[in-house]
């Protein structure tokens, strides 16, 4: 896997050429958010390893198999480490594919993987994951949750954005990635997030696919135009 550092906190684990997960340091170890796709397992474990810290908590941005398939393995290899992901997810990693009566009735996209691993804590907007913020990040599925760093601005949105191949917001195709698009289930309600996402002012852009943006409202920005001239002509 592919390391790189984003400022103080922030490492971006990268496996094949687009697919992210992402290491988070704390006081006490480190946060793992996403797991990326199945059998990333050990080469994670590897780079904590090097790091010569603990991973003292998984958080997962969405169900989705590229983000939550090495959950069961590492979980495996950690024992006690939280696992902290939205009610929504784990319902989604349980196989409950239903959707709610108050969502869009939009079909599901993309490939949803069923879990074991339960998690230890079940997260709203709002809460915290060490110095993270959950904020609520629906669209691309329903269930996605983001990550905003109080200490430094970084946000880690999942598939909220992507920026390999261009900045977009999910849902938005990028013809040459067009896999987040693909697997993005209703525009919008993830232009109504990218917004919000941009509200947050972020110092760093961190995405499930593609690099990492440092000062990124302007990309932000031109992606949330382009989503609406999708949506509005
Ligand atoms: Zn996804």
């Amino acid at each position: 896997m592919k390391l790189r550092q984003h400022g103080q906190n922030l490492w971006q684990l990268t496996r094949l050429w687009a697919f992210n997960c992402y290491l988070v340091q704390e006081a006490d170890g480190l946060t793992l958010v996403d797991t990326n796709m199945s059998g990333s397992g050990a080469a994670i474990l590897r780079v904590a390893q090097r790091m010569g810290q603990p991973i003292s908590r998984i958080a997962l941005t969405h169900a989705h198999a590229d983000h939550a398939g090495s959950l069961d393995e590492l979980a495996a290899e950690l024992p006690g480490v939280e696992v902290a992901l939205a009610a929504r997810t784990a319902a989604f990693l349980r196989g409950e594919l239903e959707l709610q009566a108050d969502e869009p009735q939009a079909p599901l996209r993309g490939g949803f993987v069923t879990r074991t691993t339960p998690a230890s804590r079940l997260l709203q907007p709002g809460d915290s994951v060490g110095s993270l913020r959950v904020v609520a990040a629906p669209g691309h599925t329903p269930d996605q949750i983001a990550f905003f760093d109080e200490r430094d601005g970084s946000l880690i949105a999942g598939d909220a954005f992507q920026t390999q191949a261009g900045t977009a917001v999910a849902g938005v195709t990028r013809w040459l990635f067009p896999f987040p698009a693909l697997a993005t289930w209703h525009l919008p309600t993830a232009l109504q997030t990218a917004v919000a996402l941009r509200a947050l002012n972020p110092s760093r852009l961190a995405v499930g696919h593609g690099r990492v943006l440092a000062n990124p409202a302007a990309a932000m920005d031109r992606a949330i135009q382009a989503a609406e001239a999708r949506l509005h002509g």
